[in-house]
């Protein structure tokens, strides 16, 4: 149940579907002919699954991506009916639905082609399966040590009538820095489970390894389809790495708040929680209602700027659960008043500031502060021609 309204928001995600949309063209189009999966998981990094989605598709996403089944479905109960893929269960979930509606399912394990061989029976279906093999991140996939075994797992199960193999990939740990030498290592093991599958007799169906990082930074490695979750909602995955501005792609997500307070407070003054800022001076300050239970970075205390009344702000001081002191000036602050429009998160072209620049500041990256963003208080809009 979300907080009863304000009018105005006090806190307002404001979500641009139009930018979501544009992205995913653009996207499709840079690293065509391969094909391209929007990454809408948690929440569709914070947008909104649904609505996120419905962008995506109208912007020309071949496929879908979220992380649970759960995610996959709550698309399905949406209306969505084309390609979409999930990659984390855990043992005991129940598949059946997943299978049901066409679904694809990845393993990481014979058990979990096993898993889902026996939901497939039980629905009556073939389930859609892809096989995930573990690169060099560490994380989930089948190890090249194991690999053989699941992939004749699938082939057993595919020659039973219970799975069609529809597609294999891998994950980059490092993509962001494209010169690591883990991306040749890993695009190399990918390349010799995929002669593996060939030897023992298994279609890869679609092949994919990039994320937006190796999508935009590493064109050899797009084989059959591209995953592209942050660089959909228009935040840079590689920070420093490219020249991001030049590829035309923009961000979804803004953050505006209404100034709760405006006050003058005296040279010597400490501000907010621990006094970490004192001011130097007589100034202004502006109390802004969002803290990091609206998902604004703690670490961003004393270090991250706002754009109020058309000029940067610096935060000073600790972010509180709730609220934030902005410093406005010693002479500048007749020009806001409470009620002002404070800009957390936005454009940068319009000078305001961005996700990635929230990150930077605060030694996170602006995946997180974007998936963050939002709760209970806080109210999520959207916007723009695409129907969500
Ligand atoms: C989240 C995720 C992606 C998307 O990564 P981005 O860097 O946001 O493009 C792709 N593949 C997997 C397996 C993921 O977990």
């Amino acid at each position: 149940m979300p907080a009863p309204p304000t009018t105005p928001p006090r806190v307002e995600v404001r979500v641009d579907l139009d930018a979501v949309r544009d992205n995913v063209a653009r996207l499709r189009g840079l690293v065509a002919p391969a094909v391209l999966m929007a990454v809408v998981k948690a929440d569709g990094y914070g947008h909104g699954l649904v609505e996120a989605a419905g962008a995506a598709r109208a912007g020309g996403a071949d496929w879908l991506a979220t992380a649970t089944p759960e995610e996959a479905l709550a698309l399905r109960a949406a209306g969505d009916a084309g390609p979409l893929l999930c990659w984390l269960t855990t043992p005991g979930d129940d598949l059946r639905p997943a299978v049901a509606a066409g679904v694809d399912l990845t393993a990481y394990a014979p058990d979990e082609v096993a898993a889902v061989a026996a939901a497939a029976r039980a629905v009556g279906r073939p389930a859609r399966l892809q096989l995930k093999v573990d690169t060099g991140l560490s994380r989930g996939g089948a190890t090249p040590a194991g690999w053989p075994a699941l992939v004749r797992a699938a082939a057993a199960a595919r020659d039973a009538g219970d799975v069609v193999v529809t597609g294999t990939w891998s994950h980059f740990a490092c993509a962001d820095e494209p010169a690591h030498p883990a991306n040749d290592t890993q695009q190399a093991v990918f390349d010799s489970a995929l002669a593996t599958m060939a030897d023992l007799g298994v279609d890869p169906g679609l092949r994919h390894l990039a994320n937006s990082a190796a999508a935009l930074l590493r064109p050899a490695a797009a084989y059959d389809a591209v995953r592209c979750g942050i660089a959909t909602y228009g935040v840079d995955p590689a920070p420093g790495a490219h020249d991001w501005t030049a590829l035309g792609l923009r961000p979804a997500m803004s953050v505006r708040a209404r100034v709760a307070m405006v006050k003058r407070i005296e040279a010597g003054a400490g501000v907010s929680y621990g006094h970490r800022w004192t001011a130097p001076h007589d100034t202004w300050v502006a109390l802004v209602p969002a803290g990091y239970g609206d998902g604004v970075p703690r670490h961003a205390s004393d270090v991250a700027e706002v754009l109020v009344a058309g000029r940067r702000r610096p935060l000073r001081g600790t972010v509180c659960m709730d609220q934030v002191v902005v410093e406005l000036g010693p002479d500048d602050a007749d020009r806001v008043e409470p009620g002002s429009e404070a800009v957390l998160l936005g454009d940068p072209a319009r000078g305001e500031p961005s996700a990635t620049e929230w990150a930077e500041v605060s030694g996170t990256i602006g995946y997180e502060v974007v998936t963050r963003m939002g709760g209970w208080r806080t109210v999520r809009t959207h916007h723009g021609e695409v129907d969500a």
